[in-house]
């Protein structure tokens, strides 16, 4: 349990995002989170870099609604205030704690406050000795990372752990999450990590997650993206949806518009994104740019609009119910919408 979030067994894959303020500012912090629970994110994270950060957790936690996990690298003096002040779980790197008697004294805390720890591999962090033995970053190095460190909590009789070991690319993000599900039943995090922009982070991303959360691998997961975190809970959502794992709010299908296409449908189709977001009841709503697909795929939506010669047909529940001016679409759409959420 992360706070009121059950993590692996046959939970739902639970979708988790990072903020990206700095954690003293807890003002800015918590606008992000409520902005991150708006679109559905179930765990956050916020990055711990000093003792300011660590007592700020306290008043952040008070005034969200969902678990927070304190981040912690280098200095094990932060688990221990992070832990204190309330983290539903704490996150470390084993590459940069340093000694075992620091990382003992973080299990102890950690035993005493009855609170998960994720063992976070990356990449980019990955401990000197590794490192030197493999040469360069690898999916084998990560999975030597992670061996060791789990085999150190066991042995401190600690097994209230989620696992993640995350590379930058596809192939090796792949395989140490194979080898860890083979060797491991503990609950596993999925993330690439610095995955890039969000259209290339979440292809990325999509690209590694789709295959592992096909094998039955993973049990939460994070899209990073160089961007808003709000879009890495909608791209995590986008991604669930998708592989028929999550159902979140509304799944909205539009059609690339042709030269045949008389509206400007790429800007009706953001703006039924956008006036949707939020909105947490899964419906399929199709955005439809003429004749050929329109009427058939509006059909099969639950809501959908099928455009004309700068106007549209509402269609709802399969049946088309009225023809309104192209400025009015929207506006029609949301209202019928409405009527069938009533
Ligand atoms: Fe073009 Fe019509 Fe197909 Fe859209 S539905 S891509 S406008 S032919």
């Amino acid at each position: 349990m992360v706070g009121k979030v059950w993590i692996g067994g046959n939970a739902p894959i639970v979708v988790q995002a990072m903020t990206k303020t700095k954690t003293e500012d807890i003002t800015k912090t918590i606008t992000e989170i409520k902005r991150l629970e708006r679109v559905g994110c179930e765990i956050v994270r916020v990055a711990v870099r000093n003792q300011v950060a660590a007592q700020a957790l306290k008043k952040i936690k008070q005034n969200i609604n969902i678990p927070l996990v304190a981040d912690i690298h280098f200095d094990y003096r932060l688990a221990l205030a992070s832990i204190k002040a309330g983290a539903d779980k704490i996150r470390i790197n084993p590459g940069n704690i340093g000694h075992d008697w620091k990382l003992k004294e973080i299990i102890k805390a950690a035993k005493d406050y009855n609170i998960p720890i994720r063992i976070g591999v990356n990449v980019g962090s990955l401990e000197k000795r590794v490192l030197a033995k493999y040469q360069k970053p690898s999916a084998q190095g990560l999975f030597e990372s992670i061996t060791q460190t789990v085999r150190f909590f066991e042995d401190n009789e600690f097994t209230n752990l989620v696992l993640s070991a995350k590379g930058s690319d596809v192939s090796t993000t792949v395989e140490v999450y194979q080898k860890i599900a083979e060797h491991y039943s503990y609950p596993l995090h999925l993330g690439l990590t610095e995955a890039g922009l969000p259209l290339e982070g979440a292809i990325r991303s999509a690209c590694a997650l789709s295959i592992l959360l096909s094998q039955g691998i993973g049990d939460t997961i994070r899209i990073s993206l160089t961007s808003d975190s709000v879009k890495e809970v909608v791209a995590a959502y986008e991604l669930l949806q998708s592989l028929g794992l999550r159902q979140y709010g509304p799944i909205i299908i539009s059609c690339p518009t042709c030269g045949r296409c008389e509206v400007n449908l790429i800007k009706l189709t953001e703006q039924v994104k956008e006036a949707l977001t939020g909105y947490d009841k899964p419906i399929k709503v199709a955005v439809m740019g003429c004749v050929v697909n329109g009427p058939g795929e509006a059909k099969n939506a639950d809501f959908g609009i099928a455009a004309g010669k700068k106007s549209g047909i509402i269609f709802s529940q399969g049946k088309a119910i009225k023809k309104c001016a192209e400025k009015d679409l929207v506006a029609c759409l949301l209202a019928e919408i409405k009527k069938g959420a009533r």
